[in-house]
């Protein structure tokens, strides 16, 4: 984000370097049980973004002084593996990938019923195969499904996109070019049954208005990322649906 570049990132004609309009987000592909030994697991990709995300629980939580005698704790763990980006990155976990991994466990923990599951842990991994900016957005949708795919009572699920700022114009879901060299990157996460607000972040500046028209397209562009993630949920379970009916005959 460091808002000086010679690079064009809007063009006269309003169209972005990957030939979007402000108001396009990148194709998505969301899939809802890739992975057999976890209890849930979903993939997404956001453009150039590839996101797995693996679930288990609840079950019993470690470490144990983190247990909550009144409810579940959702913990989840990302981490962007070095072979995701092209710069070089150090692998393991860092300040950067442990605030993400917290700002993920608490828009979840709005949406799981934590209650029903004293003591116990959810845990939620998410792994960045490859990067392209909007990671944590890329791997809170997955975990959502993810969530959903394990079974876990949920209020809802969490869809969650970018806007920002870049050559002046407000954006949707801002790639890795714009990113680095526009002037704002606002992540949000919703709860689409309220349009509650559970993720919320900001990254340089923005006018009152601009960030006002930023929330707007996002909300937006979750409400279609929230029907792609109960399209991914549906498709799962008519295959498991005609597996066993197929067992039965
Ligand atoms: P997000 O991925 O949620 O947008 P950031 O704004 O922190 O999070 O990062 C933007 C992008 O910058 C990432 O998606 C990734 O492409 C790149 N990036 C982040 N951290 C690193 C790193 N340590 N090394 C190389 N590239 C990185």
């Amino acid at each position: 984000m460091s808002g000086h570049t010679d690079m064009v990132l809007v063009d006269e004609k309003g169209m972005r370097i990957d030939g979007r309009t402000a108001e396009q987000h990148r194709p998505i592909k969301i899939e809802a049980g890739v992975l057999n030994n976890a209890d849930g697991s979903a993939y997404v990709e956001i453009g150039k973004n590839k996101v797995l995300a693996a679930v288990y629980g609840p079950r019993e939580c470690h470490p144990r002084h983190l247990q909550d005698p009144t409810k579940a704790i959702v913990q989840c763990k990302y981490n962007m593996q070095a072979f995701s980006v092209s710069d070089r990155k150090r692998p393991g976990p860092d300040r950067r990938s442990i605030e993400i991994s917290k700002i993920i466990s608490e828009a979840l923990e709005k949406v799981v019923l934590t209650e029903l599951y004293p003591r116990a842990s959810i845990d939620v991994y998410i792994e960045i195969l490859q990067a392209n900016a909007g990671t944590r957005c890329a791997g809170l949708t997955a975990a959502s499904v993810a969530l959903a795919d394990a079974g876990i009572p949920m209020r809802d699920i969490v869809p969650a996109i970018a806007a920002g700022k870049a050559d002046g114009h407000v954006l949707l879901d801002l790639n890795k070019e714009e990113d680095n060299f526009g002037q704002a990157d606002v992540p949000i996460a919703i709860v689409p049954s309220t349009d509650e607000i559970v993720l919320l972040q900001m990254d340089g500046n923005m006018t009152r208005e601009e960030f006002d028209h930023a929330i707007e397209m996002a909300v937006g562009a979750c409400h279609e990322v929230y029907d792609l993630q109960k399209d991914a949920l549906k498709r799962r379970y008519s295959k498991v649906q005609k597996e066993v009916s197929g067992d039965e005959q």
